[in-house]
Parts: C-alpha cells; sequence; structure tokens
C-alpha cells in the first residue's frame, strides 16, 4: 500500500441551517479529539485499509484533511498523552516513561506545573468532558477534574478490560497488581458505577449525551478510547461483521476498530442533527503506531510498530474536519505533530486566551487554508529516554540515533519504509542533526517517575502501593 495514493473521495454535501450557522461563527469552535489506542496506521479506510471498514472515521478526513505525516511525540500511550495534553513535549516536564497504576503516588503522572488543553479552554468558558483513558495519574490530585475538566468519565489506569463483568473493584486500592488497574470499575467524575454496556459503546455515548448538554456552549471532549488497545475483547455485535476473517487477533481488532467507528458515526450524526458540525473542530488519530505483534494491527509499507522511533512507532493515522474553515477532501504531506491540536484550538478561542509555559506545537490552520505555504515545523523531535533512542526529522530527512551511538539517515520522501541508511554517505547531514538533536535535548529534563518496566523495582521502594493511606 501506498500511502501517498489519493483516494478518491465522493463528498456529500453537508447541509446547514444558515441561522445557526451565523451564530456559530460567532462562538468559540467546539473541539472533540478522538484518541483511538494503539491503532496500526494502515488500519483506516483513508489510510487505504481493505479489511476492516470506518466509514464514520473516513468521513472526517473527507470532510476536511488527511495528515499522511501526522506524527504523535511518544511511541507508546502515557508520554504521547501528555504531550498531546499540554502542546509541550512531554520530555521538558520528565513524562519520558509510561507511568506505572500507583494511587498513591502524588508524582506518577501528569506534573501540576503543567496545564492542559482543559484548563486553557476554561480561559474561553468551554466545558470540557475527559471521556476513556486517562493515564496521566490515579492519585487524587492528579484526577481528570483536577486538571482542567469539568467532567469525567472512564478510568484511570494505562488499559482497561471492556466487558463490564470484568470489572470488580470498587476501589484501586483493591488492585493488588500494576494490571488489576484494569478491573477497577469506572468513574463517572469520583463516583463509581456499575457500568452496563461493552466500553466503547459506553463511550461513545457519553460523547454524544454531552454534545446535547452543551449544545449552547462551547465545549472540548477528549475522547480517549482504549480501543483497540489489549486486552482484545469485542461482542458478537461488532465480531459479526468480520465473518470472512479467520477467528484470531486480526478478527478481534477489527471488531474493537469497527466499535470505534460506530462512535465516531455517532458523535457526526449528533452533530450535524444539532448543527453544531459546521463550527466543531474533530480530530482523530491514535496515540501510537500499532504494536502488531500484540493487537494484530498493521502499520503498512512502515517500518516497526509501538515503542520504536522508527515510522511505525510514531506516525499514525491523523485526520481533521473543521468545515467553518478548513475546505474538504484535502491531504496534507508535510508534518504534523499531535502537539499542534493545542496550539491551533487555542488561536480559534473567541476569548483569548494565555498559556503560562512556552508551547511546541503550531496553530496549523493557516497551513491548511494555504495562507502560509511553509512547512508548520522545521524540526520535530522524539527521546526514547531508558533505550537512548532518539529521531529527528527535518524536511524529508529524518536521523535516529539508536542507543546513543549508532546513527542512521534515511530520506522519507524517497525510503518511506526506512530500508536505505545514508549515514555513511551523509556524514556532513548527520553532524547537523546531531546539533540539532543536542540542542533540542539542552530544552529536556530526566523522567520523574519509575515507569511500567520498574514495576517490581516500584513495589519493592513502595510496599505499601496499594493501602489506601488515611489523610493528615
Ligand atoms: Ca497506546
Amino acid at each position: 500500500m501506498n500511502l501517498k495514493t489519493i483516494i478518491p473521495f465522493a463528498l456529500a454535501p453537508i447541509i446547514f441551517n444558515s441561522a445557526s450557522q451565523a451564530q456559530q461563527k460567532t462562538t468559540s469552535p467546539n473541539l472533540i479529539i478522538v484518541l483511538a489506542d494503539d491503532l496500526g496506521n494502515a488500519d483506516v479506510g483513508f489510510n487505504g485499509c481493505k479489511d476492516i471498514p470506518t466509514p464514520n472515521i473516513d468521513r472526517i478526513a473527507q470532510n476536511g484533511v488527511r495528515f499522511t505525516s501526522g506524527y504523535v511525540s511518544y511511541c507508546v500511550c502515557g508520554p504521547s498523552r501528555a504531550g498531546l495534553l499540554t502542546g509541550r513535549y512531554q520530555d521538558r516536564f520528565g513524562f519520558s516513561r509510561n507511568p506505572l497504576f500507583a494511587p498513591n503516588d502524588p508524582q506518577m503522572g501528569l506534573p501540576l506545573s503543567e496545564e492542559t488543553l482543559a484548563d486553557l479552554l476554561k480561559q474561553a468558558n468551554y466545558k470540557s468532558l475527559a471521556i476513556g483513558k486517562w493515564h496521566m495519574g490515579a492519585h487524587e490530585t492528579l484526577h481528570p477534574l483536577k486538571r482542567g475538566f469539568d467532567d469525567f468519565y472512564g478510568f484511570l489506569s494505562g488499559g482497561h478490560q471492556y466487558f463490564p463483568e470484568l470489572l470488580t473493584l470498587n476501589d484501586p486500592f483493591e488492585a493488588k497488581s500494576q494490571f488489576d488497574g484494569y478491573k477497577t470499575k469506572l468513574l463517572r467524575n469520583y463516583e463509581r458505577v456499575d457500568e452496563k454496556e461493552y466500553l466503547t459503546d459506553a463511550f461513545s455515548r457519553e460523547a454524544v449525551s454531552y454534545i446535547e448538554k452543551n449544545k449552547d456552549n462551547p465545549f472540548f471532549i477528549y475522547l480517549a478510547y482504549n480501543a483497540p488497545h489489549a486486552p482484545l475483547q469485542a461482542t458478537e455485535k461488532y465480531l459479526s461483521r468480520f465473518p470472512q476473517m479467520k477467528e484470531g487477533k486480526r478478527k478481534t481488532y477489527a471488531a474493537m476498530v469497527s466499535a470505534v467507528d460506530d462512535g465516531v458515526g455517532l458523535v457526526l450524526a449528533k452533530l450535524e442533527e444539532l448543527n453544531l458540525a459546521e463550527n466543531t473542530i474533530i480530530v482523530f488519530l491514535s496515540d501510537n503506531g500499532g504494536p502488531e505483534n500484540s493487537n494484530g494491527s498493521d502499520n503498512g509499507v512502515l517500518r516497526g510498530q509501538k515503542g520504536d522511533v522508527f515510522e511505525g512507532g510514531i506516525r499514525v493515522p491523523f485526520a481533521m474536519q473543521w468545515p467553518a474553515k478548513i475546505k474538504a477532501g484535502q491531504t496534507f504531506d508535510k508534518p504534523i505533530i499531535s502537539l499542534d491540536i493545542f496550539a491551533t484550538i487555542i488561536a480559534q478561542t473567541k476569548t483569548p486566551v494565555r498559556t503560562k509555559h512556552e508551547i511546541d506545537g503550531v496553530n496549523l490552520i493557516p497551513f491548511l487554508t494555504r495562507e502560509n505555504t511553509n512547512a508548520p515545523h522545521d524540526f520535530l523531535f522524539w527521546r526514547k529516554f531508558d533505550a537512548k533512542d532518539y529521531a529527528v526529522r527535518n524536511g524529508d530527512e529524518k536521523m535516529i540515533l539508536k542507543g546513543g551511538s549508532e546513527t542512521q539517515l534515511f530520506d522519507l520522501e524517497k525510503d518511506i519504509s526506512e530500508q536505505n541508511n545514508l549515514s555513511s554517505a551523509k556524514a556532513e547531514r548527520v553532524s547537523q542533526l546531531s546539533a540539532d538533536l543536542k540542542k533540542w535535548e539542552s530544552k529536556v529534563i530526566d523522567p520523574i517517575f519509575m515507569g511500567l518496566g520498574d514495576d517490581d523495582k516500584y513495589n519493592e521502594a513502595n510496599p505499601a502501593r496499594f493501602k489506601k493511606q488515611t489523610k493528615k
């Protein structure tokens, strides 16, 4: 499959009520971020997927723009989400590992020094809802409602069981191990609830209901599905859509992606029904590349997978619509990154907002309207601290520093699969890009908490990890 293949879009015109359209132009745009978890680059129709139909997700690309070089700032869940929610390279504040589920630990998550997108949008009178996977800390001080969100429906851990009957823990302190975090009952704000639906369907339902409740004010919905992250679990409703697939990972994965696609369909339908589609920015992306070996995902021609600084780990399915400003049916090939979502929305609010920190994303709108024909970014950087793996992208070139010593250089325009290492032939470029990387590294700090790989070490240092501590 060639990522550059232009997919012809049959565009159905969307009819809007003109009065409400006029009214919407005077108000701040709504924002919905649909974040899939561990979705492969080639597993959506707009990137050429053949065996899993995603007609609703594809509509976002058809109604707006599909990014062929859309990146995230890290190759696994936690750090990538920390970047997305702050608009900053997460390495700037030491969120460079996947956090452990540690309900007693106020350091294990997004540091309180950071502002989230919800914090910023509050300044512009948005109502904000976080749905699904939080993963920014399980301590009470790191709860979504303490991080700018008005509402929350989901779980605090890095993954979850999908069948509600498997959610048996009433309290995180009933957990005995890291992965018990997957079994906690869902939270509605601070209250444990008994969900009855398949998780993906429950999250879609909550998004739709929030749109309905907030139709008269600007809103931000962070719709962070945990699908299609492991454990691979799907209901018959979705499995039965793939009778031609043999039983196994790919089939269950396909069913899980199909459930997300249905959810996107419900969200789009509700926006259209309420005449809100015109002035709502919807972004769809995955938090990292597909872990092909574990969930049956497919990153297509890209090398590597989740956990890698090769393209398969960091280049994700990425599309955005905003009919009021972005022309439909576009393909944008220049590199952009998840950090840009933050910068884009805060540039659009009718009440200006002010950030406390320097942000790393850019407002994409002038690039999408062709008001600015330059590249949004001269450089993009990645760091996997423990592995000492780094990557820097500049124009078509990408340099990888592997294990802190071995350099590789690829021309992504000619070699999207990163097969032809040019580092010996272009030693000068390698040394320039190494210097650029060094300069960037001077702005980042070491990780501030232990990660998933340190579970045993963490337990040893924190024997009371799952014991409820009484307030002092
Ligand atoms: Ca993920």
